[in-house]
């Protein structure tokens, strides 16, 4: 059965606002889930984070130090029924899903409804509002029986929501045959191009469409929704999102700014780094400012063999100082390991291999680190703009794209590596190798690109300002949050408390 995890029940039970947040199971969706637990609770509401055992595992240390500084915050772990929908059991952890199985995990996510639903019955207070992962169509039915509102949950900018909004709502796509040919995205002031192949709709792949059918229903019937990102960093963008689906955003980020008040950043998402976090500040304090390319593709990324070599050779060339992070090194073969032990080797105290979970946020906000090369996963794009540095954008899948086009064409903060079509989610798993020249003369355009390049530091300083600006006292994003906890109060109307 469910289990809160910890004692001390007591905590939270004077809070007028219960938030229940579900997050889809993956980091790059639960570890903006957490911070915006953290900040609602700060805020004095009672926030509830759901997660099945392996996500509750790594993020447990984080909730707890949380609940003994007073915070009211919950750990809601659910189990979850891998064998009634034919996954390995394990399959919690996404990283051990075969590709083919990925719908079958989604049906298993799906599966929480009735403990959920149960153990909120059974644990006041009651909730308020469900602030569902998008992607948990699922919720819809646990916030209707329990007569709650439910808000969409976005770890995702409004840019791109409304992007892949407009070409589906004005077909753009129809007639056009070939996947890679751009269309304008219909309804913008700013020409944007897009191709079906980088922006298909979010799950429009084959095997995936019951599930974006889904998906899509829940999210126009939302009652609202919340946003990890801020309003002065795309105003029209959010405006048009909340037109086009006539409901209201609270955009209360960067969520990742909470941190700075907190012990728990070097934690966050994951509390066994690869590396110590005192250990990485160390070796960053040895470099002069502004001179350390951070590189990372994210939680699910693995690289090409062939690219993890041309990447390797083509950072070695730039000249610059940097820290790679390879998820999973053990996953590579003889080679790519041989390859990596001569380039620690060659490279020694000017780059620096982190082989697992990197302490990333911690990174970005070091005075030494001066530009990030990224997969362009959301949280990564806007931890780099919270912490205002310019990007190389090489995108490979999803969101991605159109996030790249918010760096390099909206905010003129970034660099695109070139990359024009998705690595994965594709049936002919066909490889694209960016060549290591290629890596080399990108890392120099962000790290020293002359006018430019100064250019581009400048916006990211500047959007850096912005954002922290936002999450503080009179700031949009800390406004909002306290709007979000008064609406969903018990007396705000609208709620049930049984
Ligand atoms: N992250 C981290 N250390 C790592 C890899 C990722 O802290 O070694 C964090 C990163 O800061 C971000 C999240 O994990 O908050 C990844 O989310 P993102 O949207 O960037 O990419 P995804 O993993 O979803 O592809």
């Amino acid at each position: 059965g469910a289990s809160n995890g910890m004692g001390g029940e007591d905590i939270g039970s004077a809070a007028k606002a219960h938030f229940v947040l579900v997050p889809l199971m993956y980091q790059g969706h639960v570890i903006p889930a957490v911070d915006t637990a953290m900040l609602l609770a700060t805020h004095g509401a009672l926030a509830s984070v759901v997660a099945t055992p392996y996500n509750a595992a790594r993020i447990r240390p984080t909730i707890d130090f949380a609940r003994r500084s007073g915070l009211p915050i919950r750990l809601v772990e659910l189990p979850l029924d891998c064998a009634a929908v034919g996954l390995p059991e394990g399959a919690d952890d996404v990283d051990k899903i075969p590709p083919a199985l990925h719908t079958n995990y989604f049906d298993a996510l799906a599966l929480l409804a009735a403990p959920l639903e149960q153990h909120l019955r059974a644990h006041p207070p009651y909730p308020t509002c469900i602030v569902s992962d998008f992607c948990h169509s699922w919720t819809v039915g646990v916030a209707a029986n329990l007569n709650v509102p439910r808000l969409s949950l976005y770890s995702m900018c409004a840019f791109c929501l409304l992007c892949q909004h407009n070409v589906e709502r004005f077909n753009s796509y129809e007639g056009v045959a070939d996947d890679n040919e751009p269309v304008v995205v219909p309804g913008l002031e700013k020409r944007i191009e897009v191709t079906r192949a980088q922006a298909p709709g979010f799950f429009r792949a084959p095997g995936f469409d019951h599930l974006a059918d889904a998906i899509e229903c829940a999210r126009a019937k939302a009652d609202g929704v919340v946003m990890n990102s801020f309003l002065e960093m795309e105003p029209e963008y959010i405006a048009g999102y909340e037109a086009a689906r006539n409901m209201k955003v609270w955009t209360i980020g960067p969520v990742s700014l909470y941190h700075r008040y907190a012990a728990t950043l070097a934690a966050r998402g994951n509390t066994s780094t690869a590396i110590a976090a005192d250990e990485c500040i160390r070796w960053l304090d040895g470099k002069e400012p502004n001179s350390v390319a951070y590189v990372s593709f994210g939680s699910i990324v693995h690289a090409d063999p062939k690219q993890v070599m041309e990447l390797g050779l083509g950072l070695e060339a730039s000249g610059h100082p940097f820290i790679w992070v390879l998820k999973n090194p053990d996953h590579y073969g003889e080679a790519v390991r041989e390859f990596l032990g001569d380039l620690e080797e060659r490279v020694a105290g000017r780059g620096m291999l982190i082989k697992g979970w990197s302490p990333q946020v911690l990174i970005l906000n070091h005075a030494a680190v001066g530009g990030f090369v990224t997969h362009c996963g959301w949280n990564s794009t806007l931890e780099a703009i919270a912490a205002g540095l310019p990007v190389v954008t090489w995108p490979h899948f999803s969101d991605q794209f159109l996030n790249e086009k918010l760096a390099v064409e909206v905010l003129g903060i970034g660099v695109s590596i070139g990359v024009k079509e998705p690595l994965v989610w594709r049936i002919d798993n066909k490889e694209i190798v960016v060549g290591r020249e290629v890596v080399e003369a990108a890392v120099r355009s962000i790290m020293d690109g002359g006018d430019e390049g100064e250019g581009r530091r400048r916006k990211a300083l500047a959007l850096s300002e912005k954002a922290r600006a936002a999450v503080q006292e009179g700031g949009s994003s800390f406004a909002n949050l306290l709007d979000l906890i008064k609406r969903f109060e018990v007396d705000a109307g609208g709620c049930t408390t049984e």
